[in-house]
């Protein structure tokens, strides 16, 4: 093994809260060392890190935290019983995801990379998408660099922030996108339209963290948290009623792709489709199959 282990705590904070579909999560991450090393593993082979259990945690929970099944967590952790978990306990992982959390950066392939936020970067989102009241520390965000095909078929370089645990996703997620061409009006953080989200959405940019409460409740969203992302938000509105938002949206909310251009058809998330497998392949939840409201444009992952 040429690639030093991390040592590593994660803890965990479950805040519930009740009467809101989405949970308000807060992460507390510890002796997070960061290593210096080269953040390309090249190895192929398992690499096990171990996981420190905290109360509430379930096998599925954990599995879902990191991407892994769950049979593969009982496979790696045979002398466990999942019903019996114990906080304080050690479980065996095999994750990217656990992996690269303490990385500085993490090259995917070319083109695809996260790091942590610099402090040019933290300077440029404090009081915008960073703002008072927002739950998680600059620490446990990452930049987030992509590519995209745009709606006239060039390359194009787009930048995200979320979520550490979400950053290994993104790459993969948006390196599969690149492949398949599958269009992307814009990727830019929301700092370019002063971290106002209606402004975004109505430019059809796609974005991840920024903070900011629940639309229609006081309650902070997955976004806050950077666990949430909007995708081409224009072609897939967020739907409550009467209200359509962004408000230049109102044509898409009728979903019968048939009724749209090719151009435009191909925006337009739908269950089964490619977006939307690798999102869930990974996890996630979409808004799109809320009875309501309806977030077309929204995938969120619940890490805890
Ligand atoms: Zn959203």
């Amino acid at each position: 093994m040429s690639v030093r282990r991390l040592l590593l705590s994660v803890v965990l904070v479950l805040l519930m809260l009740s009467g809101c579909k989405e949970k308000a999560p807060e992460i507390v991450i510890t002796n997070n060392e960061k290593s210096k090393e080269s953040p390309l593993i090249k190895e192929k082979e398992p690499h096990f890190d171990a996981y420190e259990v905290v109360a509430g945690d379930t096998f599925s929970k954990i599995a879902r935290k990191f991407n892994v099944t769950e049979e593969k967590l009982k496979e790696w952790n045979q002398e466990v019983v999942p019903e019996a978990l114990v906080a304080g306990q050690s479980l065996q992982l095999v994750s990217p995801i656990l992996q690269y959390l303490g990385k500085e950066e993490v090259v995917f392939q070319e083109g695809f990379t996260y790091q942590v936020l610099s402090d040019e970067m933290i300077q440029k989102i404090s009081g915008y998408s960073y703002r008072e009241g927002t739950p998680v520390d600059y620490t446990e965000l990452r930049l987030v660099n992509v590519l995209y095909i745009d709606l006239k078929g060039k390359n194009q370089t787009g930048e995200l922030i979320v979520n550490q645990y979400l950053a290994q996703d993104m790459v993969e997620i948006f390196s599969h996108l690149f492949e398949e061409k599958y269009p992307i009006e814009e990727i830019s953080l929301v700092e370019k339209y002063q971290a106002d989200d209606e402004l975004s959405m109505s430019h059809n940019n796609t974005s991840a963290f920024c903070h900011r409460p629940i639309e229609g409740s006081a309650e902070v969203s997955y976004h806050s948290y950077g666990l949430a992302i909007d995708i081409n938000p224009l072609i897939n509105p967020y739907v409550r009623e009467e209200l359509v938002l962004p408000a230049n949206a109102s044509s898409y909310r009728e979903r019968d792709k048939s009724q749209f251009d090719k151009e435009i058809a191909q925006m337009m998330i739908a269950p089964g489709d490619l977006i939307y497998q690798l999102f869930m392949d990974r996890g996630y939840e979409w808004g799109g199959d809320w009875t309501t409201p309806k977030d077309y444009q929204h995938f969120e992952k619940h890490i805890n």
